[in-house]
């Protein structure tokens, strides 16, 4: 849509394509946790978060950055604001309002959006196929058909099939929860968040929340340690996570509070009364004793092991990393050997975290895919 806006603001007639009964579902599934959009914290630092992406993503950013996401959303008339961990949001924290402001915006540029039609291929002469036998036929093609996770919202990775001589690299879950192997009690916190931790996993330590499921742990802190965690599986089979249950407290001052007689206490009244855990927390504890782990109460609480095996499937992931490779783009987001078709978004290869680089990053493709295709035009 952002690459429709640009090429509708050329001057060109556009039309926007989409499987669902509607646009934009993602966009508003992102919206129900706010809409972090982008993020406050100074440029370069910004940039970087997109780790290996960040070389090719920099020249795309540095056309739509941060600043120019704020301009387009006051520009639709959704004021924003900071947050306390600098992470940017429309003040009406959700989507719909943003959404139905750009899709009037687009209206007004004269773009037509084509809603049920099934995307399954383009012929050389520019010739659109979709899934109901439709044709359509369009001078320049923006593709942007997003990744593989949430595939219910519309986005399902099955145009990896229509282009089978673009060179891919799989499609993987990215910002995803992973599986453990909880024991049955256990399993009775499942929907319960841990609040208040701090995650680490090979020497990167991370303070959030994480939600304990029937299938393993996910949520923030996780997301954010993912893309480590994800690979050390592959590598290995599977990870140790290990959980503060405490970052606020030294395991020293833990000891002192937890020193106190237990007498005829419970472990579990124990570690609450000292240690203020919550159910989960001393949950986690009683899981890691009963697996045989023998370190002193005070060590186990900074820092309890959690066995990863697997990370969770991409229905539940909120991003996808993978895609199509970028030695196979140019600088216009072209694809080689495919005059006039474009791509953006989620389709490209890379994976930024959470905390509004994921839309920051499709909106700057989409913007940059839009200028390539609105140049590529004047040279025709
Ligand atoms: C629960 C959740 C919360 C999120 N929260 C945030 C957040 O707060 N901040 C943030 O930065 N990011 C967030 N994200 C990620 C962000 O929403 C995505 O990165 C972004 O929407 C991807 O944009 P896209 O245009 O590439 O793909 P999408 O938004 O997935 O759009 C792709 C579109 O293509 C259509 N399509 C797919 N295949 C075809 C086909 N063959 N034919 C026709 N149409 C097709 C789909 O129907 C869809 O409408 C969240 C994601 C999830 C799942």
């Amino acid at each position: 849509m952002m690459a429709a806006e640009v090429v509708a603001a050329a001057g060109h007639r556009v039309t926007v394509f989409d499987r669902m009964p509607s646009v934009g579902r993602k966009l508003l599934m992102a919206g129900r946790g706010g809409l972090n959009l982008t993020h406050s914290e100074p440029y370069e630092r910004f940039v970087g978060r997109y780790g290996e992406a960040a070389g090719w993503m920099a020249p795309l950013l540095a056309g739509f950055p941060p600043s120019a996401v704020l301009g387009w959303c006051e520009g639709l008339g959704q004021p924003h604001f900071t947050g306390s961990s600098g992470r940017v949001f429309p003040r009406a924290m959700k989507a719909s309002p943003l959404l139905r402001a750009w899709l009037g915006r687009l209206a007004g540029l004269g773009v037509a959006l084509v809603t049920r039609a099934d995307w399954i291929g383009r012929d050389e002469d520019g010739t659109l196929h979709f899934a109901d036998g439709r044709t359509h036929r369009a001078d320049a093609v923006i593709l942007a058909l997003g990744g593989a996770s949430w595939p219910r919202l519309g986005g399902d990775g099955s145009w990896v099939a229509a282009l089978p001589e673009v060179a891919m690299i799989p499609l993987h879950p990215a910002n995803c929860g992973f599986a453990v192997a909880w024991s049955a009690p256990f399993r009775r916190h499942a929907g319960t968040p841990l609040k208040r931790i701090a995650l680490e996993h090979g020497g990167r330590r991370v303070r959030g929340e994480a939600m304990v499921t029937q299938a393993g742990l996910e949520g923030g802190a996780v997301y954010a340690l993912s893309a480590p965690l994800r690979d050390a599986i592959a590598r290995d089979g599977r990870t140790t996570l290990s959980i503060d249950l405490r970052p606020d407290l030294t395991a020293a001052e833990l000891a002192r509070r937890l020193g106190s007689a237990r007498g005829s206490a419970s472990l579990s009244t124990h570690l609450k009364r000292h240690a203020s855990l919550a159910p989960v927390a001393i949950g986690l504890v009683q899981e890691a004793l009963h697996q045989g782990n023998c370190a002193a109460l005070p060590a186990l609480i900074k820092a309890v092991p959690v066995v990863l095996t697997a990370p969770l499937g991409l229905e539940r992931a909120i991003s996808t990393a993978g895609g199509i490779a970028l030695p196979g783009l140019d600088e216009r987001l072209m694809i080689a050997h495919h005059p006039g078709l474009f791509a953006a978004g989620e389709m490209l290869e890379g994976e930024a975290p959470t905390g509004g680089y994921l839309l920051t990053g499709c909106l700057a493709s989409g913007h940059a895919a839009g200028r390539g295709a609105v140049a590529w035009l004047a040279g025709q």
